[in-house]
Protein backbone atom coordinates (compact mmCIF):
# COMPACT_ATOMS: atom_id res chain seq x y z
CA UNK A 1 0.00 0.00 0.00
CA UNK A 2 2.55 2.34 1.02
CA UNK A 3 4.52 1.61 -2.33
CA UNK A 4 0.99 1.78 -4.37
CA UNK A 5 1.01 5.79 -2.89
CA UNK A 6 4.59 6.47 -3.39
CA UNK A 7 4.02 5.79 -6.48
CA UNK A 8 1.19 7.68 -7.24
CA UNK A 9 2.56 10.94 -5.56
CA UNK A 10 6.14 10.79 -7.00
CA UNK A 11 5.19 12.01 -10.16
CA UNK A 12 3.37 14.64 -9.56
CA UNK A 13 5.63 16.15 -7.01
CA UNK A 14 8.38 15.48 -9.76
CA UNK A 15 6.54 17.38 -11.88
CA UNK A 16 6.13 20.42 -8.98
CA UNK A 17 9.31 20.96 -8.01
CA UNK A 18 11.35 20.27 -11.35
CA UNK A 19 10.13 23.39 -13.09
CA UNK A 20 11.20 25.34 -9.86
CA UNK A 21 15.15 24.53 -10.79
CA UNK A 22 17.39 25.84 -12.90
CA UNK A 23 16.58 28.23 -15.11
CA UNK A 24 12.82 29.73 -14.91
CA UNK A 25 11.00 29.76 -18.21
CA UNK A 26 11.44 32.68 -20.05
CA UNK A 27 8.30 34.75 -19.72
CA UNK A 28 8.22 38.06 -21.18
CA UNK A 29 7.07 41.01 -18.46
CA UNK A 30 9.00 38.76 -15.93
CA UNK A 31 12.32 38.94 -14.90
CA UNK A 32 14.44 37.62 -11.87
CA UNK A 33 16.46 39.25 -9.21
CA UNK A 34 18.91 37.59 -6.53
CA UNK A 35 19.78 39.81 -4.11
CA UNK A 36 22.54 38.77 -1.42
CA UNK A 37 24.06 41.12 1.06
CA UNK A 38 27.53 39.06 2.70
CA UNK A 39 29.77 41.43 4.49
CA UNK A 40 29.71 45.23 3.14
CA UNK A 41 28.87 43.38 -0.34
CA UNK A 42 25.78 43.71 -1.92
CA UNK A 43 25.38 41.98 -4.97
CA UNK A 44 22.28 42.00 -7.39
CA UNK A 45 21.89 39.44 -10.22
CA UNK A 46 19.65 39.86 -12.62
CA UNK A 47 18.12 37.64 -15.19
CA UNK A 48 15.68 38.82 -17.73
CA UNK A 49 13.95 38.39 -21.28
CA UNK A 50 15.29 40.99 -23.38
CA UNK A 51 11.28 41.77 -24.39
CA UNK A 52 11.23 43.54 -21.09
CA UNK A 53 14.19 45.82 -22.01
CA UNK A 54 13.33 45.98 -26.15
CA UNK A 55 11.01 46.11 -28.62
CA UNK A 56 12.80 42.82 -30.11
CA UNK A 57 15.43 39.97 -28.80
CA UNK A 58 16.63 39.13 -32.38
CA UNK A 59 20.12 40.86 -33.58
CA UNK A 60 19.26 44.31 -34.78
CA UNK A 61 18.04 44.47 -38.37
CA UNK A 62 17.67 48.24 -38.82
CA UNK A 63 18.37 51.25 -37.71
CA UNK A 64 15.49 52.11 -36.10
CA UNK A 65 16.27 49.16 -33.56
CA UNK A 66 20.29 49.65 -33.82
CA UNK A 67 19.36 52.74 -32.32
CA UNK A 68 16.69 51.30 -29.47
CA UNK A 69 19.48 49.39 -28.75
CA UNK A 70 21.86 52.30 -28.36
CA UNK A 71 18.89 54.32 -26.23
CA UNK A 72 18.41 50.83 -24.04
CA UNK A 73 22.12 50.58 -22.95
CA UNK A 74 22.32 54.46 -22.14
CA UNK A 75 19.57 54.36 -19.71
CA UNK A 76 21.86 51.58 -18.01
CA UNK A 77 24.56 53.71 -18.09
CA UNK A 78 23.59 55.43 -14.64
CA UNK A 79 22.66 51.84 -12.76
CA UNK A 80 22.67 53.46 -9.34
CA UNK A 81 19.91 56.10 -10.36
CA UNK A 82 17.94 51.95 -11.29
CA UNK A 83 18.86 50.25 -8.05
CA UNK A 84 18.67 52.25 -5.34
CA UNK A 85 20.13 51.61 -1.50
CA UNK A 86 19.57 53.75 1.90
CA UNK A 87 22.00 56.64 1.53
CA UNK A 88 22.57 56.37 5.09
CA UNK A 89 24.28 52.80 4.11
CA UNK A 90 26.86 54.74 1.76
CA UNK A 91 27.02 52.03 -0.77
CA UNK A 92 28.70 52.82 -3.95
CA UNK A 93 28.80 50.46 -7.16
CA UNK A 94 31.95 48.69 -7.99
CA UNK A 95 31.07 46.16 -10.44
CA UNK A 96 28.90 45.61 -13.41
CA UNK A 97 28.50 42.71 -15.24
CA UNK A 98 25.83 42.66 -18.09
CA UNK A 99 25.59 40.07 -20.73
CA UNK A 100 23.12 40.47 -23.65
CA UNK A 101 22.53 37.61 -26.34
CA UNK A 102 22.22 38.82 -30.24
CA UNK A 103 23.20 42.55 -29.69
CA UNK A 104 26.33 43.65 -30.96
CA UNK A 105 29.10 44.68 -28.36
CA UNK A 106 29.50 48.27 -30.16
CA UNK A 107 25.71 49.20 -29.68
CA UNK A 108 25.87 48.70 -25.65
CA UNK A 109 29.15 50.78 -25.09
CA UNK A 110 26.95 53.05 -22.93
CA UNK A 111 26.42 50.45 -20.27
CA UNK A 112 27.14 50.67 -16.87
CA UNK A 113 29.91 53.32 -18.05
CA UNK A 114 29.72 54.75 -14.60
CA UNK A 115 31.07 51.48 -12.75
CA UNK A 116 34.64 51.66 -11.81
CA UNK A 117 34.92 47.73 -12.98
CA UNK A 118 32.66 46.90 -15.59
CA UNK A 119 32.12 44.51 -18.17
CA UNK A 120 29.56 44.50 -21.19
CA UNK A 121 29.56 41.70 -23.49
CA UNK A 122 27.19 39.91 -26.08
CA UNK A 123 27.08 36.32 -25.63
CA UNK A 124 27.38 34.56 -28.96
CA UNK A 125 24.93 35.50 -31.38
CA UNK A 126 22.77 32.25 -30.52
CA UNK A 127 18.84 33.26 -31.77
CA UNK A 128 16.94 29.92 -30.93
CA UNK A 129 14.29 28.47 -33.44
CA UNK A 130 11.85 31.08 -31.39
CA UNK A 131 14.45 34.34 -31.60
CA UNK A 132 14.30 34.40 -27.92
CA UNK A 133 17.20 36.32 -25.88
CA UNK A 134 18.21 37.11 -22.22
CA UNK A 135 19.81 39.72 -20.68
CA UNK A 136 22.15 38.67 -17.89
CA UNK A 137 23.27 41.02 -15.33
CA UNK A 138 25.13 41.19 -12.03
CA UNK A 139 26.18 44.48 -10.25
CA UNK A 140 27.72 44.56 -6.94
CA UNK A 141 27.71 47.70 -4.27
CA UNK A 142 30.38 47.78 -1.15
CA UNK A 143 28.52 49.32 1.30
CA UNK A 144 30.41 50.92 4.18
CA UNK A 145 27.66 50.46 6.73
CA UNK A 146 25.61 47.32 5.74
CA UNK A 147 23.21 47.29 8.43
CA UNK A 148 21.49 50.48 6.96
CA UNK A 149 20.76 47.81 3.91
CA UNK A 150 17.03 47.52 4.69
CA UNK A 151 15.43 48.28 1.69
CA UNK A 152 16.37 48.60 -2.16
CA UNK A 153 14.90 50.73 -4.43
CA UNK A 154 14.52 49.25 -7.80
CA UNK A 155 13.17 51.85 -10.55
CA UNK A 156 13.62 49.41 -13.49
CA UNK A 157 10.18 49.58 -14.20
CA UNK A 158 9.46 53.34 -14.62
CA UNK A 159 12.98 52.81 -17.41
CA UNK A 160 11.73 50.05 -18.87
CA UNK A 161 7.56 49.91 -18.94
CA UNK A 162 7.34 45.98 -20.41
CA UNK A 163 8.86 44.86 -17.41
CA UNK A 164 5.64 43.97 -15.12
CA UNK A 165 7.14 42.00 -12.54
CA UNK A 166 10.73 40.96 -10.57
CA UNK A 167 10.68 37.75 -8.97
CA UNK A 168 13.36 38.36 -6.01
CA UNK A 169 15.36 36.11 -4.13
CA UNK A 170 16.77 37.25 -0.74
CA UNK A 171 19.90 35.99 0.77
CA UNK A 172 20.81 38.13 3.98
CA UNK A 173 22.93 36.70 6.69
CA UNK A 174 21.21 33.73 8.26
CA UNK A 175 18.28 33.94 6.45
CA UNK A 176 16.74 33.90 3.13
CA UNK A 177 13.22 35.20 1.43
CA UNK A 178 11.49 35.71 -1.41
CA UNK A 179 9.57 38.48 -2.79
CA UNK A 180 7.41 40.13 -6.04
CA UNK A 181 8.28 43.46 -6.87
CA UNK A 182 5.69 45.36 -9.24
CA UNK A 183 5.20 48.79 -10.78
CA UNK A 184 2.95 49.70 -7.60
CA UNK A 185 5.47 48.06 -5.08
CA UNK A 186 9.05 48.74 -6.21
CA UNK A 187 10.50 49.11 -3.17
CA UNK A 188 12.27 46.01 -1.86
CA UNK A 189 12.03 45.59 2.25
CA UNK A 190 13.45 43.73 4.29
ZN1 LIG B 1 11.51 36.07 -25.61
Amino acid sequence: MKRCIFALFFPVLGLLVLPARGHDPHEHGVARLDVALEGRRLSLELDSPLANFLSFEHAPRTDTQRNEVRAMAEKLRELETLFVPPKAALCRLESVELEFDNLPEDLLAAAAASAPKRSVKTDDIKENAEGHGELEGEFIFVCDKPEAVTQIEIRLFKAFPALREIAVQIALPGRQRAAELTPESSTLKW
